[in-house]
């Protein structure tokens, strides 16, 4: 009877299981299915994708509504260690179809392992720890693949939710025990995974979707594999890659993090910056750092050149202007381009309440920065919204009084930025340029461009103050773009 009864409850759960299975789980029971078996999924080890393909230069656009140019990319090879959590990630990518002047061909390296994210590159090729918010974009990049993705939702310390349906798609969130969540969208049809999306946090632009879309699946290893995967940030394709080769359990070696950078301090999100300010002539300064800001003293007030790089370094040149000359309110900041290596303290400065003078085609680049949403990181203007205030320079324009004159100028046939400011102080007979010259630059595509703006506006420069190194004569620039020009021709 006992056991008549128990094959009866037996029975009863059997049935109940079968027709209580949420939707979520048949979903992934099903995409496991469709890839090779859940089986198969959980045993895989490794994976090491290899391929080539563009690489869209981010933030360096022409113009702010231009396409993004692209990077062409080769010798791609991820090495994933799917259940240690370890990935290495090698790349070459090469500036065909525009000038770049720090070198057109890159080497990258990239690590995660666990949550300690790394880079290796530099002169020394060393291994650098990078902050807990890369290592945190990183584990869900690590995720922004069928096989990662799958294996997570079938993790029982994962949670997969919110069933819903998209068009053709079949979507769920599955948040990992860390944390992490990625939103899977499975093809009705074939049951495979076509996208995953993310949120991620980026300095000019603030909370960003970063959507992997997976196509031309073939089998591999016993599974079923994408190789085309194209990831965009919001509307920009960063990566297209043509997968030429998927190994699963091939052997990665070792691919821990290197000792020295496990034991390293985790440095904060962005540095905190220590400005020397280093005078350059009466009542102008240069804040010096990877992209140099200047400052102007005028007969009753302040105005900054560049407020480059994110909000801390942003903040840290406001910080060091206003302390030179206290007496003096800081009220305006010129910004040399859109680029976002020289915009990321724009919010700092629109926070700050200091008016934006930049090129007339930075108009709505400028607003749409300062309404952006900024959740993942708060940063000052999240938290106290403002309206930005922009003084737009249509070709030129005279920032004169008693005590100081400074030019600026729309710089004119530009390959690199369609929304270039160059600075030039007529008493002292300076210039002061972003990216058009600075002598640690490998080629110097914008020099005779310079030079062209340069007689064009008839004005003699006498020494060059560049965003990008440190003061020269006029002589000095252009005898290390000769003699770089000797050392690499063509
Ligand atoms: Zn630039
Ligand atoms: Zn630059």
């Amino acid at each position: 009877m006992k056991v008549i009864r128990w094959a009866h409850v037996f029975m009863l759960a059997a049935l109940a299981a079968c027709t209580q299975t949420p939707p979520e789980t048949k979903l992934i029971q099903g995409a496991a299915e469709a890839m090779g078996g859940a089986a198969a999924i959980q045993a895989a080890k490794t994976l090491v994708i290899e391929g080539e393909g563009l690489a869209g230069n981010l933030g360096q656009n022409v113009l702010p509504e231009s396409k993004l140019q692209n990077w062409e990319v080769t010798e791609y090879k991820r090495s994933t260690d799917l259940a240690g959590g370890r990935y290495t990630q090698q790349m070459v990518r090469t500036a065909k179809t525009f000038p770049f002047a720090p070198g057109s061909v890159q080497r990258q390296f990239q690590g995660l392992d666990g949550d300690v994210a790394y880079n290796v590159g530099g002169p020394q090729n060393a291994a650098a720890r990078a902050s807990a918010m890369v290592a945190r974009d990183r584990r869900l990049e690590a995720l922004h693949h069928p096989l990662a993705a799958i294996r997570a939702a079938l993790d029982p310390t994962s949670t997969v939710a919110s069933f819903r349906r998209e068009g053709t798609l079949q979507v769920v969130d599955v948040t990992t025990a860390k944390g992490d969540m990625i939103t899977l969208a499975i093809d009705l049809s074939t049951n495979l995974p076509t996208a995953i999306r993310s949120t991620a946090y980026n300095a000019n632009l603030g909370d960003v979707v970063i959507q992997s879309v997976f196509a031309d699946y073939v089998d591999a290893g016993g599974l079923k594999l994408p190789t085309r995967v194209q990831t965009k940030q919001d509307a920009d394709v960063v990566l297209d890659l043509k997968v030429s080769a998927n190994k699963v359990d091939a052997d990665v070696g070792d691919i821990a993090a290197p000792a020295d950078v496990v034991a390293a301090a985790e440095p904060p999100m962005f540095p905190v910056y220590d400005i020397k300010p280093v005078q350059v002539a009466k009542g102008i300064w240069m804040l010096p750092g990877s992209h140099n800001s200047v400052v102007f003293e005028f007969a009753d007030h302040l105005t900054l050149f560049e407020v480059p790089l994110n909000e801390s370094r942003g903040q840290a040149v406001i910080a060091a202007a206003k302390a030179l000359v206290p007496s003096k309110p800081l009220t305006t900041v010129i910004v040399s381009h859109h680029h976002f290596d020289h915009t990321g303290g724009l919010r700092a400065a629109i926070a700050e309440g200091l008016t934006i003078i930049a090129d007339r085609n930075m108009e709505s680049f400028i607003d749409s920065m300062s309404e952006r949403k900024h959740t993942i990181v708060q940063d000052a203007l999240s938290k106290e919204p403002k309206l930005a205030k922009i003084d737009s320079v249509e070709d030129q324009k005279m920032l004169k009084d008693d005590a100081m004159e400074v030019r600026l100028y729309h710089v004119n046939d530009l390959e690199h930025s369609g929304t270039m400011l160059m600075a030039f102080v007529p008493s002292e007979g300076l210039l002061i340029n972003a990216d058009l010259y600075g002598p640690g630059f490998a080629i110097f595509p914008a020099w005779e461009p310079m030079l062209k703006n340069i007689a064009d506006r008839g004005i003699k420069v006498e020494k060059h103050l560049p965003t990008h190194g440190v003061l020269q004569t006029a002589k000095e620039a252009a005898d290390v773009v000769a003699a770089k020009r000797a050392a690499n021709p063509g």
